[in-house]
């Protein structure tokens, strides 16, 4: 039997009561249930619209955090050069752009990730996609003119997926070389809105497409950001929820005070379709 004590959770850095063995807070556990079923939908190839329609709402989290642009930055040009330049065929380190930017320890960290993801790995100069990337690269429609309305959306889901794939090993490992922040932010807070509600919480019924800012938003009413996260990336992860870089993400409108956040209708689905989810699962994981 687990003891329990104040500790600092080891991945959103949030002083709470925790479980001593794993050293996991509530919401960080439940951001680890979400990341772990939407890899497994992408492996398997059994992706239900609930979570597939949700996926371009997270495309922004890995490319908007300094600390772990990096990977995936290099699976997006991999996966781009795969249906351009290198259909079916391996493409060679020295053509991807972002490992220029890289000393080889880090290139090699990059590749670890990126292994550990089932994204891609390193053979000889060639970098060759794994199962992971594969089935992002088979998510593009064929025959589509760029700018169409399948295309983008394909883009968006495609960017989401990675972001997702990525997360896995860097939320999972202890080794990790870098906790991707932004994305802990944003999926601590559907992580948030789901332990209000059963089976994680107390609260039956639907999950209301208006939240309190504080049910959405834990910084505003917290003594501190969670994940130890500066100003300067909080404004990122602001203007991307406000759309002030082009279309909104997560969340539909602001209003107040006082603060209440309106969620999209693909957050709402999303995030019930994950409480049945969590009641399907076996007993033991
Ligand atoms: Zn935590």
């Amino acid at each position: 039997m687990a003891r329990r004590q104040k500790i600092i959770c080891r991945l959103c850095h949030d002083i709470i009561e925790v479980d001593t063995a794993s050293k996991i807070c509530e919401l960080c556990r439940i951001t680890i249930f979400q990341t772990d079923e939407i890899v497994e939908a992408y492996s398997t190839g059994q992706v239900e619209d609930q979570i597939r329609n949700f996926i371009p709402e997270i495309e922004f989290t890995f490319e908007r955090d300094h600390m772990v642009s990096r990977y995936f930055n290099t699976a997006w040009e991999l996966i781009q050069k795969s249906f351009t330049d290198y259909v079916g065929i391996p493409v060679p380190q020295r053509e991807i752009e972002e490992l220029k930017r890289w000393n080889p320890d880090e290139v090699r960290r990059i590749f670890d990730v990126l292994r550990f993801a089932k994204v891609a790995h390193l053979e000889g100069e060639l970098v060759k996609l794994n199962s992971m990337a594969e089935r992002i690269v088979e998510i593009l429609p064929t025959g589509e003119p760029f700018s169409s309305p399948a295309v983008k959306g394909a883009f968006g889901e495609m960017r989401g997926s990675i972001c997702i794939a990525l997360a896995q090993p860097l939320l999972d490992t202890d080794s990790r070389p870098r906790r991707p922040r932004n994305f802990l932010v944003n999926f601590n807070h559907l992580s948030n809105i789901l332990s209000r509600h059963e089976p994680f919480g107390m609260a039956t019924g639907p999950i209301s497409k208006v939240v309190d800012s504080e049910e959405f938003f834990i910084p505003i009413v917290g003594k501190r950001y969670p994940v130890q996260i500066g100003q300067k990336q909080m404004i990122k992860i602001l203007q991307d929820h406000f759309g002030w870089r082009g279309e909104s993400k997560i969340i539909e409108a602001f209003k107040g005070p006082p603060y209440k956040y309106v969620l999209k209708d693909v957050t709402l689905v999303y995030l019930e379709r994950m409480r049945e989810r969590w009641r399907e699962r076996p007993r033991e994981r």
